[in-house]
């Protein structure tokens, strides 16, 4: 009587255990995944081992482009920074609406950043409740309207401007009223949300710092999490510590040197960030997304390898970019995919798997059911880049690509027999139809919505006193 009753009590905890398995095993699969988007800034299509460097060592970096797919022609959708960054985070072409400059840092003037009406992916993805964190450069908008906790991210670490100093002795500006000249606000202290803190780590070790605080604290959530982590490594100035210089004896150029270390420290917290996701149990769970946001400045100590140019240009070398996904168990390991794909399919990627329909029309396509085996559509018929400002602007179309520069006259090059774009086709029948197609697709796009740091002086000459009078914050 006593063992039956006994049996019948183990009866009923396994009952309990089975159910709450079944449960668990529910809520995993029909959460969608955790979204992590790693970006760097201005880091060459060479300057990682996937993609063949033979002086830099990226392992961690190499790892996650091995347990998952690495993109061999990878866009992003401008040569530098911020319009970049536009892009990316709304999934849309920056020319759509105007951002096509590399924005100042004007704390003050709400035009000065991504216009609000704009959707950014955070904001997509809250609406589904994602957790979401933003880290490190923002480069967005600096006014209180642009800032990243207004714009979909409930957490935010890092600086607004568009570059930041490397060493936490340097961030001597309390604030912004501190802050004189655009330069300055590379000295200013780290932002923890709305609150100044005091750094003590090398900044790029203190951004991976966060990001694996971030995944420990929201890794286990009912909700799924979206981290955007924007190291502004190996951006200038070069600066590194001895940690990761001595990993180089061998590069006796100095700024190469220094460039390789800045990508060590990113590679290293890319390792403790896969640790860490195994640590949580949650390594299927997360799809994690790697890019540069522009091609590398080979002046500044980056390596485009066989691409022509780079940083700011519309040849290959300033939008091609290593770029890399992995998400375990759902995505094919150690594939090479060829087909043209661009920074803006990270947005359609993500609602797409979060069942979000975006508020305006994006650019971007889902590019996972690309990745299947036997597709072989491409997610893209045509690319296009625009450079208000230098008066150029290229698409690329199948193997083809056409480029115009001011004052130069249009050139063709098939880029999959001339990847370094060294000879131009000069073939008019054949540019006909791109520049079209790049008419056709030029037609609405916006005129800058504000003026940028390439025109800093007209700025101050308008705004004389847009550093002073604002409020701490
Ligand atoms: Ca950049």
């Amino acid at each position: 009587m006593y063992l039956n009753r006994n049996l019948k009590f183990l009866g009923l905890i396994l009952l309990f255990i089975s159910c709450k398995t079944s449960d668990e095993k529910e809520v995993k699969q029909t959460k969608p995944p955790n979204i992590i988007v790693i970006l760097t800034d201005d880091q060459g299509y060479q300057d990682v081992g996937f993609n063949g460097s033979t002086d830099i060592k990226t392992p961690y970096l190499d790892e996650l482009a091995k347990n998952g797919v690495k993109f061999t022609n990878a866009y992003v959708s401008y040569p530098v920074c911020g319009p970049s960054r536009a892009g990316l985070i709304t999934g849309r072409y920056q020319d759509r609406f105007g951002f096509v400059r590399n924005p100042l840092f004007a704390p003050k003037d709400s035009l000065q950043g991504l216009p609000t009406s704009e959707q950014t992916l955070a904001e997509a993805l809250k609406t589904k409740d994602y957790n979401t964190m933003a880290i490190g450069k923002w480069h967005l908008g600096a006014h209180e309207s642009q800032r990243p906790l207004k714009r979909g991210f409930d957490e935010f670490f890092g600086f607004l401007s568009g570059g930041h100093k490397y060493f936490p002795e340097e961030y001597n500006r309390n604030d912004i009223s501190e802050v004189n000249s655009q330069f300055d606000a590379y000295n200013t202290k780290l932002l923890k949300n709305n609150n100044r803190v005091e750094e003590t780590e090398y900044l790029t070790d203190a951004f991976s710092r966060e990001a694996v605080n971030f995944i420990e604290k929201r890794g286990n959530d009912k909700a799924p999490f979206f981290l955007y982590l924007a190291y502004n490594a190996p951006h200038a100035p070069l600066q590194a510590t001895e940690k990761y210089l001595s990993r180089y004896p061998d590069i006796k150029d100095e700024k190469r040197k220094t460039f390789a270390a800045m990508v060590s420290a990113v590679d290293d917290g890319v390792g403790e960030i896969l640790k860490s996701l195994r640590n949580s149990g949650i390594e299927e769970e997360t799809l994690i997304i790697f890019l540069s946001d522009n091609g590398g400045d080979e002046r500044k100590g980056a390596n485009n390898g066989i691409l022509n140019r780079g940083k700011g240009s519309v040849y290959e070398g300033g939008i091609r970019v290593p770029f890399a996904m992995q998400w375990k168990g759902k995505i094919p390991a150690g594939l090479v995919y060829e087909n043209p794909i661009i920074s803006l399919d990270i947005f359609a990627t993500a609602v797409s798997l979060a069942k979000v329909e975006p508020e305006h029309e994006i650019d971007g396509k889902n590019v996972l059911p690309f990745l299947k085996e036997g597709n072989k559509a491409t997610p893209h018929e045509k690319l296009y880049w625009k450079k208000f400002d230098a008066e150029a602007f290229a698409i690329r179309q199948g193997d083809f690509k056409l480029i115009k520069e001011k004052n130069q006259n249009l050139k063709l090059f098939n880029l999959t027999e001339d990847i370094s774009e060294t000879t131009n086709l000069n073939d008019s029948l054949q540019m006909k139809p791109l520049l079209e197609n790049f008419n056709r697709w030029n037609k609405d796009n916006k005129n800058p919505l504000f003026l940028g740091l390439m025109q800093n002086k007209t700025y101050n000459e308008l705004h004389p006193n847009r550093y002073d009078d604002v409020e701490k914050y």
